[in-house]
């Protein structure tokens, strides 16, 4: 017999804008179609792409449910998943509507979470955490003594991602807003820090190395860091530009690269280095291992009511979250 449709409360927007265009509504909860995994939301991810989504700079089709971090317990899976069974701990950073009781993703972008990890743990890690192990393990493969400018260090990306780069050995010089924000960042391992809304930090950089620019630039914030970004290269530097906290950074001429030392850009997204099973599986198994060792530590700056999803909106814009931000069904 095919199971009765219920009803749950979802944080959906019908049109783009601000964040009062964050709407708590019933909406149907079906079956999972085929190859899908259903779950239970016991904690959301906030992350910046949700405010993109919202406010039209990344399109989506409307309504749209928000969110895409979640972790927490299978009630139903779709034909032909056989990886996952109802009552398995579960997690994506793919999830179809993650501010919502339930949710969906396809059985290719789910993790099981292990025994040492708990499942509100993995909500945290799933969506920043994978992003922090591409750009440092992948997008520029950083080794001992590489020199690494993160920008937002402070943020969910950002103190992660100075953490992986020490482990791997890199030192590590950390853009923050506020001296609240240098101290997170110390704490987190990096080597210097340029609190960068009253210092320049393409001068702190050259500071940093000697004169030389740093090896690569980590840089969400896009568009009023992207030219001191370049600035602070190392001839044939990476600016990794993986973000537009500030705005996207606008059409550029690629002799601007030439101009400013043969360097290298690249503008990487996540789906494109979880696109596999194995290689999410794998990237999954290297943070939730880093987590049960102690290796690597989440700050949970804030939690919110899912209800409030407004609130935590404005204040991840409004640069006043810091670490991770958990939304609570
Ligand atoms: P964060 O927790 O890092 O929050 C963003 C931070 O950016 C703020 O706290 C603030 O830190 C800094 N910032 C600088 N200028 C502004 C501004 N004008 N408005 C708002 N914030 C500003 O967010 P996330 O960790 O969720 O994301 C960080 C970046 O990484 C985002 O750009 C996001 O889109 C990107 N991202 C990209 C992915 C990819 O695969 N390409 C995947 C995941 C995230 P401070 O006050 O210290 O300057």
């Amino acid at each position: 017999m095919p199971e009765q449709i219920k009803a749950m409360l979802a944080i959906r927007i019908h049109e783009t804008g601000g964040v009062e265009q964050l709407r708590s509504e019933e909406i149907p909860l079906p079956a999972p179609g085929a190859g899908e995994v259903r779950f239970t939301v016991e904690a959301a991810g906030l992350n910046f792409i949700d405010t993109y989504k919202r406010s039209g700079l990344y399109a989506v089709p409307l309504p749209h449910t928000l969110g895409q971090e979640a972790a927490g317990v299978v009630t139903a899976v779709g034909a032909g998943v056989t990886e996952f069974r109802v009552g398995d701990r579960v997690a994506s950073a793919a999830a179809a509507g993650a501010y919502a009781a339930e949710t969906f993703a396809p059985v290719t972008q789910v993790v099981a979470v292990p025994a040492g990890v708990t499942t509100r743990l993995a909500a945290a890690v799933m969506l920043q955490g994978l992003t922090a192990h591409y750009l440092a393990c992948d997008t520029f493969p950083l080794k001992a003594g590489d020199t690494a400018l993160v920008h937002a260090a402070a943020g969910g990306v950002g103190l992660l991602l100075v953490q992986i780069a020490k482990q791997r050995g890199a030192r590590v010089l950390a853009t923050v807003g506020t001296d609240a924000k240098a101290a997170l960042a110390r704490e987190a391992g990096a080597d210097a820090v340029c609190v960068y809304t009253r210092e320049d930090f393409a001068a702190a950089a050259r500071a940093f190395t000697g004169g030389r620019g740093v090896d690569v630039v980590y840089d969400g914030v896009g568009q009023a860091t992207f030219g001191g970004s370049l600035a602070s290269l190392r001839p044939r530097g990476l600016l990794a530009s993986f973000g537009n906290a500030s705005g996207a950074v606008p059409p550029f001429a690629p002799l601007l690269l030439s101009q400013k030392g043969s360097l290298f850009f690249t503008r990487p997204t996540l789906a494109h280095y979880i696109a596999t099973p194995a290689e999410l599986r794998a990237r999954a198994a290297d943070l939730f291992g880093w987590l049960a060792a102690g290796a690597l530590r989440v700050t949970m700056g804030a939690t919110f009511p899912l209800a409030q999803a407004a609130e935590a909106h404005r204040a991840l814009e409004g640069r006043a979250t810091t670490g991770k931000v958990l939304l609570l069904p």
